[in-house]
């Protein structure tokens, strides 16, 4: 790709080596206003194209995106964006939903109440969230960076706009298991609308990484009856997990 000189000076201002693709694939050009290494924030504001970028972004690039995102109407009212926590190149990367109002004020995924539940479920199997090897610690993150207000659902063109941030994460991390907490982050997922009843049970594919899906925690605290198949889930994901080298 032949980069215009603002892609450039965006990327050389995120750390991000450029190499040349054919001229057809660039963006459509835009009115250059004389800019030298800005932050990297309003990616709306870039041609449609530079979203695919993402998919070339290294750790340092892809955190200062997510962190000056204003691709959707989120950003007007979190507090700051959640990117993920944990080992970068974790074995098990978790995929939740979206920040609420705890991980809003604090940047970090499940620090509430489904948190500490989670927190629980990742020791039964002998999983952390806090700093360990790669074989131990997990890697969280959610499907959206940024909470939605009053903890509404997330809407698909907000789905949309963060998607390529959590499939770089994955790319990034090379999980040996992935694993989908909720119907929303599942079905976002797995690009489906089956419900999470029939898609848990069973080994999906995200490409070629295998995806067990499992109940959301903050569901789990209203619906004790289910912790038992999230359970089963967990057995699932750990004997999946031991067989994979
Ligand atoms: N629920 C999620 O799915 N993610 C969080 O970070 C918090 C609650």
């Amino acid at each position: 790709m032949r980069w215009s000189e603002r892609q450039r000076e965006m990327l050389a201002a995120m750390g991000v080596r450029v190499f040349d693709r054919p001229v057809a694939e660039a963006p459509p050009p835009v009115a250059a206003p004389a800019r030298t290494a800005a932050p990297p924030r309003a990616l709306a504001a870039e041609p449609p194209g530079a979203r695919s970028d993402i998919a070339m972004f290294d750790w340092p690039a892809l955190r200062a995106a997510v962190a000056g995102c204003r691709a959707c109407g989120l950003c007007e009212s979190r507090t700051q964006t959640v990117f993920g926590v944990g080992n970068e190149r974790a074995r098990l990367m978790i995929v939740g939903e979206a920040p609420g109002e705890n991980e809003d004020l604090q940047g970090e995924p499940f620090v509430g109440q489904a948190g500490k539940l989670l927190d629980n479920m990742l020791r039964a199997i002998g999983l952390t969230r806090a700093d360990d090897t790669p074989e131990r610690q997990v890697f969280i993150a959610n499907t959206l960076k940024c909470r939605p207000p009053r903890n509404r659902n997330p809407d698909p063109a907000e789905t949309a706009m963060c998607a390529p941030f959590l499939e770089r994460q994955i790319e990034l991390v090379q999980p040996r298991l992935l694993l989908a907490m909720g119907r929303f982050a599942a079905q976002s997922l797995l690009r489906t609308d089956e419900p999470i009843g029939k898609l848990r049970g069973r080994v999906h594919r995200w490409r070629d990484i295998p995806v067990v899906v499992t109940y959301h925690p903050a569901y789990l605290l209203r619906s004790l009856a289910e912790k038992a198949r999230a359970w089963d889930d967990l057995c699932l994901a750990a004997s999946n997990l031991e067989q994979t080298p």
